[in-house]
């Protein structure tokens, strides 16, 4: 991804010496046109090579400085890839693994990826959309960075009322 010659062994190096050294390991993967692709066989390789990993972070797509400058090879809307992330997490989380999902709306994930969505965003860089005041799950979910206009943001978000939530909410 970085694009820099050896980045990927150092990289697997570094955090073979972090384990040696009994370091508590997060493996953080920023979900884009470039990753989605490939989610299945990076979570495949984490749970082979990486076992001992104690925390695996999808995160949705912050809009800053190389994201940003790279929207048009990396922008994908969130909602044309829950399938990909339920499959991921779901292999994950049955493998004992704690997984959990960063960044992302409840609006446009499954109600089975709800359990594994963090409000993740700091408060100072979190917003959320005008839609968003009405939604009965707001004070659940992760909105937006700051830094996400309407470019950066889902086209299926919707806000929920108690009626969505009426199996639940009995
Ligand atoms: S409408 Fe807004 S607050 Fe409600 S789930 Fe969607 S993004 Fe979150």
């Amino acid at each position: 991804m970085v694009g820099a010659p050896g980045a990927f062994d150092e990289t697997l190096e570094g955090l073979y010496q972090l384990a040696l050294n009994g370091a508590k390991v997060e493996i953080r993967v920023v979900l884009h046109a470039m990753t989605i692709p490939r989610l299945r066989q990076l979570a495949s390789f984490i749970y082979r090579r990486l076992p001992f990993v104690e925390h695996v972070a999808l995160m949705g797509l912050e809009p800053m400085g190389f994201a940003k400058r790279n929207r048009e090879k990396l922008w994908i809307d969130p909602a044309s890839y829950v399938d990909a992330l339920s499959d991921v997490v779901g292999f994950l989380a049955n493998r004992k693994m704690q997984v959990s999902i960063y960044n992302l709306q409840l609006c446009i994930l499954p109600r089975s990826l709800w359990p594994f969505a963090r409000q993740s965003i700091s408060e100072w860089k979190n917003k959320f959309a005008a839609p968003c005041g009405g939604c009965v799950v707001r004070d659940h979910c992760a909105g937006f960075f700051a830094s996400a206009n309407d470019d950066w943001r889902s086209q299926h978000l919707k806000p929920l009322t108690l009626e969505d939530l009426s199996d639940v909410v009995a």
